[in-house]
């Protein structure tokens, strides 16, 4: 039976220039993909969804998270910490008092609150991993993801050399050994990994960063192997200047200098956050067609700077957006980190203006970014480093991933212009429906089989548990 996405007020697409906003007000979607775009009727028992004051996106591709963290929001020690020690306060003081539940319980939340944005898939950086771990993370990640419905990306982090902050850590936090992490590689790709332009799960080579967890030897032939297996590479890099004194440091080259030298960078590649490079290095990234997760709350909540997208993407890096951990991004859903990101790359330009008596050019960055580039970074450009090319646009023969967001709410009231408004007036929407792969799995912020106050209390039991079990 077809669907029919009857009487949207407006329809973004993804794509660029002239065709970002589609004219028509309905979409036909039949076996899960996109069949027509239009002014279209109904048939003859088509089930209708009605979208009269509504307006309809791509649904949002997220292509950097840890939902481990979705447990570990506002913690007190780290909240007021830069990257490096908030990673020894926040996220490494808390790893080891993960279990099974705990783990499961996060993902969950995670992933809840992602779909209730409008988000159909995720790009988990998980790192979760040590030597005779009592759980598999890995499944945990795909079972809770294909019980929602949503695609699931998992880039399987992790460290086969200790970095100076995790060598205080008990035993079951040491690194793994180099041949365990290549052999569970294997095994997940084994298990999970489907290539198709369709799928709903896919692995990654992601050792958590290129230049402490592990040897340059041993990244050189992460790469090789993971093209040789046909999966992509994911890391995070250049997150603050830490990055640039370490590569000096240890490697007397930039970290994109010492990425490209082991073979980690290209279109197979993308790397998380990129706030601090230099002209050389945007250049290269460019040359060679790698990826950014563009993460502008975690950058803002770190400190950590914001990420110069528009010199990138004229550069040619293929630029998507990822809302981090929410360890440290409290707002960890899509629709936040779309509105954060196209006010950001505005202010970011205007801090550079300067006056014309000093020889400035311009007054403002309002011209940075618009809300449709936006939307098309956060559904068109994770579809496209994630490789999910049915995905990501709102397009006839496209795969059904379709946000619907019903603008009942205040904030909406006296626009002159609906299709903005998931992204220019911030909150998140009411989702009228999300499908994907023609499937609705949120309907009226609803989720099938998901009781949000047994996860609300669960959550609260869990935060005491591992505050309890957290090192000292
Ligand atoms: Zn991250």
């Amino acid at each position: 039976m077809s669907l029919l996405i009857k009487q949207a007020e407006a329809i973004l697409t993804g794509l660029k220039g002239a065709e970002a906003r589609h004219p028509g007000t309905d979409i036909r979607i039949e076996q899960g993909i996109i069949t027509a775009i239009g002014h279209l009727d109904a048939l003859p028992d088509e089930k209708v969804i009605e979208a009269r004051h509504c307006v309809v996106y791509p649904a949002w591709v997220n292509t950097h998270h840890h939902l481990f963290q979705s447990l570990l929001k506002g913690e007190p020690q780290g909240l007021n910490h830069s990257l490096t020690s908030w990673l020894s306060v926040t996220p490494y003081r808390f790893r080891a008092a993960f279990d099974e539940e705990t783990f499961r319980l996060a993902v969950r939340i995670g992933l809840v609150e992602l779909l209730r944005s409008g988000c159909a898939t995720v790009a988990d950086h998980n790192y979760l991993y040590w030597p005779r771990m009592p759980f598999d993370s890995s499944a945990i990640l795909f079972e809770e993801a294909q019980a929602l419905g949503m695609r699931m990306v998992l880039c399987r982090g992790g460290a086969t050399q200790s970095r100076v902050i995790e060598q205080s850590l008990p035993a079951a936090l040491q690194p793994e050994n180099y041949d365990d992490y290549l052999r569970d590689i294997e095994r997940l790709v084994g298990r999970y990994h489907d290539a198709s332009e369709n799928s709903f799960q896919r692995i990654v080579m992601a050792p958590t960063t290129p230049l402490h967890s592990t040897t340059p030897s041993q990244l050189k032939e992460m790469a090789a192997h993971a093209r040789h297996l046909g999966i992509k590479l994911h890391s995070h890099l250049s997150e603050t200047v830490e990055y640039t004194d370490a590569a000096y440091g240890k490697f007397s080259s930039s970290p994109v200098e010492f990425c490209a030298e082991q073979g980690w960078i290209g279109s197979d590649v993308w790397f998380a956050h990129l706030v601090k490079l230099s002209q050389e290095e945007i250049q290269l990234l460019g040359e060679s067609g790698t990826g950014i997760a563009h993460c502008p709350q975690s950058n803002g909540r770190l400190g950590s700077g914001i990420a110069d997208i528009i010199a990138l993407e004229a550069a040619g890096v293929t630029v998507s957006m990822g809302v981090d951990g929410a360890a440290s991004n409290e707002a960890a859903d899509m629709q936040s980190e779309a509105h954060a990101a196209w006010l950001l790359q505005r202010a970011r330009k205007g801090m550079m203006a300067i006056p014309r008596l000093q020889g400035g050019r311009f007054e403002g960055g309002a011209d940075a970014a618009t809300i449709e580039d936006v939307v098309r970074w956060g559904t068109a450009g994770g579809a496209n480093i994630l490789g999910l090319t049915a995905c990501g646009t709102l397009e006839v023969g496209k795969a059904a991933d379709i946000a619907i967001y019903q603008l009942d709410d205040p904030r909406y009231f006296g626009l002159h212009d609906s299709a903005i408004a998931p992204v220019a007036c911030a909150g998140r929407a009411h989702l009228k429906a999300l499908l994907i792969n023609g499937r609705c799995v949120v309907q009226d912020d609803n989720l099938a089989n998901v009781d949000l106050h047994q996860m609300q209390a669960d959550a609260r039991l869990a935060v005491k548990k591992l505050q309890h079990h957290a090192l000292a």
